[in-house]
């Protein structure tokens, strides 16, 4: 069964994704880590993140891998732990930019296909429903109201030591998801047959629950990806 989990900034997809990996007995694929690598990779070879063939060649020739260690997906850059660094607010607008560049998309395509093609996966991204697995068994669309999704982000980032102020956080997402909106491939848009599920007023259990009904419903085929 591959899940397709879809959404803006912050919207929850990657505390989701792990607790149906968990239940589901799933692998996860987190595309977004992804373009995270590209960005840092790019940088660590002095290439500009708006220089479309040269981060096409980083994209191309990306060795990634993804290794689950004690209840956290950890990522490995040419077998280097990159897991906190493409975290920082500087790697995820490379990644936002990166991202937008149709040559570093087509380049990815079938690397994002080929790691989730091995058994039952829960893919999150923002083009997974509607462009990496249009066949998807079930496409869940998770949004939350900006502001929200900012709290929560600002939140997490506070937790880890950056002291990026609210506001800050909320400019810089409704940046990055104004981009992915309006890029001309692959925008970030709710696939025809997905489900949106908005989070702004469940707690995390909340969304979990509900998520898991739609796997419930997906199975017996009363959804049909
Ligand atoms: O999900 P996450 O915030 O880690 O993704 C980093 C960036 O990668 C996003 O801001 C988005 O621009 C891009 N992305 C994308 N397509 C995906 C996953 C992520 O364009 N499938």
């Amino acid at each position: 069964m591959i899940i397709a989990i879809d959404g803006p900034v912050a919207a929850g997809k990657t505390t989701l994704s792990k607790i149906l990996a968990h239940r589901l007995d799933s692998s996860l694929l987190d595309t977004g880590a992804i373009y995270r690598a590209v960005a840092l990779a790019s940088r660590h070879q002095g290439i500009n993140w708006s220089d479309e063939p040269s981060v096409a060649a980083v994209a191309d020739q990306l060795e990634i891998e993804f290794r689950w260690i004690d209840g956290t997906n950890h990522v490995l850059l040419a077998g280097e732990d990159v897991s906190g660094a493409i975290r920082t607010p500087e790697i995820s607008q490379g990644a936002s930019l990166v991202s937008a560049l149709p040559e570093v998309r087509t380049a990815l395509l079938n690397l994002q296909r080929r790691l989730g093609s091995e058994g039952n996966v829960i893919a999150e991204g923002r083009d997974i429903g509607t462009v990496v697995f249009p066949a998807a068994d079930l496409k869940i669309f998770l949004t939350a109201q900006p502001e929200i999704r900012a709290r929560r982000r600002h939140q997490e980032w506070l937790q880890k030591g950056i002291d990026d102020s609210y506001d800050e956080v909320l400019e810089s997402l409704r940046e990055r998801d104004a981009r992915d909106e309006n890029r001309p491939v692959a925008p970030l848009e709710p696939a025809a047959d997905s489900i949106l599920l908005d989070s702004s007023e469940l707690s995390i259990e909340q969304v979990a629950t509900r998520a898991l009904e739609l796997v419930d419903r997906a199975r017996a085929g009363d959804i049909s990806g």
